[in-house]
């Protein structure tokens, strides 16, 4: 494969991302494929057509389909809302596109089993949206974690926190309907913490969910007047029980007034401790019991040219990389699993375990015991 085709559904905040990060790939990795902007597709025509011509698009349309079946399109990203993640990745995978489908895979684990299955029939390339593993700071606390520096595991302790629905006035939406959105701040927001405390410290077999409601209703913008009752959760906390021994504690709020992405965590082993949080993305904290007791404390790693691939971005330390670069590093991923120089993770698959975790979670706080993943 020469050059790679792209098609892009969805130009919202992802749809976005995604657009630059294609525009942006070859240059910063000269190792990829080159790209071309081939389709781009939004319900919204003047989106469609703006778009298409900002991003650089050769082609645009608002009917998805066309976009699967284009000849000259090699890969999807799906960048649209939840609900139609599903019949766009089935879609796909019958056209044998590569596809970049955006977190969670569907409003359902039974969407989740689905995509996954038509994706290794069809036998394409699949990757997830969970640009978190890409940033070379957790790379590197996985590095380290690996290495021992910090001894055996023993506990990951796991935040991820926005304030996105805090305010009580916001308006009830399709954000609040299950049968849209599926699960709320589980879907949101828990499923990017299950992803990186799956990388960082395994397998997760049981779960003990404690999942609420906060709101239970908004002011109804489409009935002006009623107020919408809230279906899916504001909160979900949840202990976790890893298969190598190790306790996981996750919390999850899309109403922590102040947070924008507080989302990070404490792993915690026999010699040491590292933490991270995503507002300060290129640091990572690590205490080492090593040495003289009156010298031991906390060193603050800086994210730099030692910590790949943060170089191939930028020759120096401490000038930082933001969210839209750990797109890029997504997208050099997928190309390089497409022409099989690399294994693609987290793919379908990856991802479909992920959610079998939020899904656990939502069933055993439900039940009020401990479940089963
Ligand atoms: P958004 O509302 O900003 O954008 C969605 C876009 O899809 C809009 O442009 C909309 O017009 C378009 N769209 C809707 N129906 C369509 C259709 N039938 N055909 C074509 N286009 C259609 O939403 P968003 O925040 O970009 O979220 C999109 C997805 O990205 C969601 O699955 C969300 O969970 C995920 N997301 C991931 C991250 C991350 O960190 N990876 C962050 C935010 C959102």
């Amino acid at each position: 494969m020469t050059d790679i085709g792209v098609g892009l559904i969805g130009t919202g905040f992802m749809g976005k991302c995604h657009a630059l990060a294609w525009s942006s790939v070859r240059a910063v990795f000269g190792d990829v494929p080159q790209v071309r902007l081939e389709m781009l597709c939004d319900l919204d025509r003047d989106s469609a057509q703006s778009r298409a011509a900002t991003f650089g698009f050769t082609r645009w349309t608002t009917n998805w389909r066309e976009v699967m079946a284009d000849g000259k399109v090699d890969v999807v990203s799906i960048t649209a809302p939840n609900a139609l993640h599903r019949s766009m990745v089935e879609e796909a995978a019958k056209h044998g596109k590569a596809i970049w489908c955006e977190k969670p895979l569907g409003l359902t684990l039974e969407d989740a089993e689905a995509m996954c299955l038509a994706v290794n029939k069809a036998g394409v390339a699949s990757l997830t949206g969970y640009n978190y593993l890409r940033n070379p700071a957790i790379i590197h606390a996985r590095k380290l974690v690996r290495e021992g520096s910090i001894g055996r595991l023993i506990q990951f302790r796991g935040f991820c926190d926005e304030d996105y629905m805090a305010d009580t006035g916001l308006p009830y939406t399709w954000r609040c309907r299950v049968k849209d959105a599926g699960p709320g701040a589980l879907g949101d927001l828990t499923v990017h913490l299950v992803a990186i405390a799956r990388y960082l410290a395994g397998e997760i077999d049981e779960v003990m969910g404690d999942v609420r409601i906060v709101y239970e209703t908004r002011p109804d913008a489409e009935h002006p007047g009623r107020r919408g009752k809230v279906e899916n959760e504001d909160q979900a906390n949840a202990l976790l029980r890893f298969s190598s021994g190790v306790q996981g504690l996750i919390m999850s709020s899309r109403v922590a007034w102040g947070r924008k992405n507080h989302l990070g965590f404490e792993i915690h082993g026999s010699t040491g401790m590292i933490t991270f949080d995503q507002e300060r993305m290129n640091e990572l904290r690590l205490f080492r019991h090593d040495g003289p007791r009156e010298q031991q404390g906390f060193t603050t790693i800086l994210s730099g040219p030692a910590h790949p691939p943060y170089g191939d971005f930028i020759p120096a330390g401490g000038h930082g990389l933001g969210f839209n670069d750990l797109k890029v590093i997504e997208a050099a991923h997928l190309l390089r699993g497409m022409t099989g120089r690399e294994k693609i993770y987290p793919d379908m698959d990856e991802a479909r375990r992920i959610e079998r975790v939020i899904h656990a979670i939502i069933a055993s706080s439900r039940q009020g015991k401990w479940l089963a993943v």
